[in-house]
């Protein structure tokens, strides 16, 4: 099977470095195993399950910059759209594999993007605690205290 677009684009380049400004740690290279599919996100969040894509806007079809070349328009406007119906196949087996799917368009400022891939991951962290049932909570309770000592 033949690449959509080579890996390590600029764009996807600039949002890791926003990323890693903001502190955020990813891996590189990974490969999430669906039900049905290998995939290769562009920045994987293992235990976030949350798969980070940075589409090119001519690959992609954003409508703001996808500008079609005008001579073998079908054949563009056939491959663009082969492209974005896999994306979609992509993101429902990611998503019915309990995996959350964020896209970004390259056109779009790498540091909002990481803003939202930041806070997603904020928001992660502390419903996992309060939603662990009232059992776990109490074993598990005391690392939390403990590492929220130094704030007190
Ligand atoms: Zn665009």
């Amino acid at each position: 099977m033949a690449a959509i677009k080579s890996t390590n684009t600029t764009a996807e380049r600039r949002l890791r470095s926003a990323l890693h400004a903001r502190g955020v740690r990813y891996r590189l290279g990974q490969v999430v195993i669906t039900h049905d599919r290998k995939v290769r996100p562009d920045i994987v969040f293992k235990m976030a399950r949350l798969a980070v894509f940075v589409d090119g806007c001519f690959w992609h079809g954003c409508q703001e910059h996808c500008r079609r070349p005008g001579s073998n328009s079908d054949y563009w406007a056939a491959k663009i759209d082969r492209n974005s119906k896999r994306d979609h196949v992509i993101d429902a087996a990611l998503e019915a594999d309990g995996w959350t799917v964020m896209r970004f368009w390259e056109h779009q400022d790498p540091s909002d993007a990481a803003l939202v891939v930041e806070q997603f991951l904020r928001s992660l962290r502390r419903p996992a605690f309060q939603h662990r049932p009232v059992t776990e909570q109490r074993t598990i309770g005391i690392s939390v205290v403990g590492k929220h000592a130094s704030i007190n």
